[in-house]
């Protein structure tokens, strides 16, 4: 059953600056997200059959949202995920709409919703010992014109990443 979720998914030049970021973190910070796995999930569906995704793309398939663009201005921590994360200080109305959108699909298709606040966030590094919020860094500008469903695959100790399918988003 493939494990999946929402994703923004970033274009090679920002998956470049984003990189940079990383590499200039501690080495003994945490286990670092790989550079071609770094991403902003919207919404978490889990482990799914194949059979039971297609009202939701087809509700999936119906979004009509916003194009929007992400300062990552703020390096940060949480420490009960224990991860190390880039975010936006402002978050733009259209990615709130965007999941509030998806998670309608979601709801519609008989999927259980998440509680928590949205709150988007790149994450650097998880199982993270040793903060690095002071790391100087110049923020990344990020515009934004698709999202993608992402499956995910655990190979021995590593996590990969593919990309199924992405959805436009429209110029507001
Ligand atoms: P690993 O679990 O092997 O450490 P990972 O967390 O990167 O790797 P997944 O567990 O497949 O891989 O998660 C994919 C994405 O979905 C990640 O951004 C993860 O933070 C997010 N995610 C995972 N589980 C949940 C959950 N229960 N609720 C919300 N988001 C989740
Ligand atoms: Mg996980």
């Amino acid at each position: 059953m493939p494990r999946l979720f929402f994703a923004l998914w970033p274009d090679d030049t920002t998956r470049e600056k984003l990189a940079a970021v990383a590499d200039r973190l501690a080495p003994d910070c945490g286990r670092k997200v790989s550079k071609q796995n770094l991403h902003i999930t919207l919404a978490f569906l889990g482990n799914v059959e194949d059979s039971c995704l297609h009202g939701l793309l087809a509700g999936v398939a119906g979004i009509h949202a916003d194009n929007f663009s992400l300062r990552l201005d703020t390096i940060g921590c949480w420490k009960r995920p224990r991860i190390l994360w880039l975010a936006p200080s402002t978050i733009p109305a259209a990615v709130s709409r965007l999941v509030s959108m998806l998670n309608a699909c979601l709801k519609e298709a008989g999927f259980q919703l998440e509680d928590r606040p949205y709150r988007p966030h790149l994450t650097l590094a998880r199982k993270v010992v040793k903060q690095a919020s002071e790391l100087d860094f110049e923020p990344i500008q990020w515009n934004i014109s698709h999202f993608s469903l992402i499956e995910s695959n655990t190979l021995s100790e590593a996590v990969k990443y593919s990309v199924r399918n992405s959805w436009p988003l429209h110029p507001g």
